[in-house]
């Protein structure tokens, strides 16, 4: 079901209009309010009069994750603190978090786009949501919380951990849908299974998962493993939280909020706009928030976009999956590798588990990437000669791949480390010397 008919499928034109004035607000806005943002402009020479259209976004000056940590805490926010009613933070792995306020009304769009998602899933009020996105500080408990609440659905507060209860609850509560992310998705699977309740005994049909990449492959391990319908929502704390892009029926690319997130593709390099099409990373300009407003935030996050509209109806540029974050990029022997590459060859391969680990090192000044991965039941052998042989099919589809050599470790199943939430699936050496 399309949630917001008026705002999800607006003809071309009509978006445009909107968009090109919410974002003549926007820069009036923080013209006035942020100092950060009314020197950069001057620094570039321009005024809110040169905004017009939507076009003009390229005049404008972009937002780092750097600059939120040098205005950190509450340096970027454009209204007084009587205002904010709501602060979250981000995981903050290298140096300070960063830190973002919502107001009351920044809540409650936020609450209404990610409804939008939910019914794109298929979801309506009539469905149980298990959440098994952390609560806190993180944006993924709350996010998804608030916008099953405003479908009107009803809400398990489940958090992260505590596994054994959350299967429990799931069956005794017959939740339908269930959301967290792929990696715990899998966990949960398998911890299920564990459990020996026949899977008949759960309602689960729905899983909303994100928060980190997953690949096609990867859904199709979930969907057989969990028996459920799973589809992508992306979002990132900075710009609002889950929901900025979601999925439909078609799961054909994910549909972006874009009456209230502006998405533009740039050349990490070069800085400069890409046509539709070409992958680059990805901008947001918040065109409706309140508290803290970004102009042309750049995510890292590398994808394509998709102006086209959708069969489903909705006219939103959709964007591809995530291949992988500019900073998540292994260089390894001078060639470029995505973890997301290398879960897709793991995945087309029967014998083995979606349970892997990569582990990046220097060694005689020569850079060695060993990935590490579960032989699944049945495949798993004593034999010297069939493992030998396991590990020489899946090196040599690695190579063809990535256009380079890994060394192979073949480990027993269940023993590469679970996660709850965000999967940590690199390790690299180098940066730790
Ligand atoms: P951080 O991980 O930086 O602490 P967030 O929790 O806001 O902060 O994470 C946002 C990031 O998570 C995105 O920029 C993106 O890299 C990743 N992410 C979120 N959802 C998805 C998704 N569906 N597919 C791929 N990556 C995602
Ligand atoms: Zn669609």
């Amino acid at each position: 079901m399309i949630w917001n008919k008026a705002k999800e499928c607006m003809s071309q034109e009509d978006k445009r209009r909107l968009q090109g004035e919410r974002l003549r607000k926007l820069v009036e806005k923080v013209y006035h309010s942020t100092p950060f943002y009314r020197q950069k402009m001057q620094e570039m020479d321009i005024t809110p009069d040169d905004i017009k259209t939507v076009d003009d976004i390229v005049k404008l000056p972009f937002t780092t994750k750097q600059d939120l940590r040098d205005n950190y805490p509450y340096g970027l926010f454009a209204v007084p603190m009587s205002q904010i009613v709501r602060l979250h933070a981000s995981s903050g792995t290298t140096g300070k978090p960063t830190v973002v306020g919502y107001t009351r009304r920044d809540l409650s769009v936020w609450s209404e786009m990610t409804a939008r998602c939910l019914s794109a899933f298929g979801t309506d009020d009539n469905d149980i949501f298990s959440v098994g996105y952390g609560y806190g500080l993180f944006t993924g408990g709350l996010g998804l919380h608030y916008g099953v609440e405003h479908l009107g659905a009803t809400v398990i507060p489940m958090s992260t951990g505590n596994t054994d209860k959350h299967i429990q609850l799931s069956h005794d509560f017959g939740a339908t849908a269930l959301a967290c992310t792929p990696s715990y998705a899998l966990y949960l699977a398998e911890a299920m299974a564990k459990t020996g309740i026949p899977r008949s005994e759960f309602k689960l049909r729905t899983a909303i998962l994100g928060a980190e990449p997953w690949t096609e492959n990867m859904r199709k391990e979930i969907e057989a493993k969990l028996g459920v319908d799973a589809y992508n929502i992306y979002g990132l704390s900075e710009i609002m939280g889950p929901g900025v892009s979601h999925e439909c029926e078609y799961k054909d690319g994910s549909h972006i909020i874009d009456d209230h997130f502006l998405p533009e593709i740039i050349s990490p390099d070069t800085l400069t706009q890409m046509p539709y099409g070409e992958q680059g990373e990805l901008v947001f300009t918040t065109l409706t928030k309140e508290g803290l407003p970004l102009l042309r935030y750049r995510t890292k996050d590398l994808c394509t976009l998709n102006p086209e509209t959708c069969k489903c109806g909705r006219t939103s540029v959709r964007m591809s999956r995530i291949v992988g974050r500019s900073d998540d990029m292994l260089i390894i022997r001078g060639v470029n590798v995505f973890p997301s590459q290398i879960e897709s060859v793991i995945l087309d391969l029967e014998e083995f588990e979606p349970h892997y680990m990569l582990v990046v090192d220097r060694v005689n000044n020569l850079d060695i990437l060993e990935v590490q991965v579960e032989v699944r039941d049945g495949f798993y052998s004593d034999e010297i000669t069939q493992m030998l042989a396991l590990k020489k099919k899946i090196a040599h589809r690695l190579q063809s791949v990535l256009g380079i050599s890994a060394d192979i470790k073949l480990v027993e199943p269940f023993s590469i480390k679970r996660s709850e939430g965000k999967a940590q699936r690199v390790i690299d050496k180098r940066s730790l010397n």
